[in-house]
């Protein structure tokens, strides 16, 4: 857990590690799936997809990374 982490937690309780991990960072080039959390971020009380450019975790490769939670 970094920084970040411990301080959402601290504010906002356990809630916020159990939502981030349902929240999964898609590689648009491989498929890989990430949970928001391993990546050492917070998604809380939050909705919908998003699209984020970056080659983070997966195979290395630049693309279009989809942010969406697990139903
Ligand atoms: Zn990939």
């Amino acid at each position: 857990m970094n920084r970040l982490q411990r301080l959402a937690t601290g504010m906002f309780g356990p809630g916020v590690e159990r939502e981030s991990r349902q929240w999964l960072v898609e590689c648009g080039h491989c498929g890989h799936t990430d949970s928001v959390w391993d990546l050492g971020g917070i998604r809380y009380k939050a909705s919908g997809t998003k699209r984020l450019p970056g080659r983070r975790g997966g195979c290395g490769h630049p693309s279009m990374r989809v942010v969406y939670r697990l139903p």
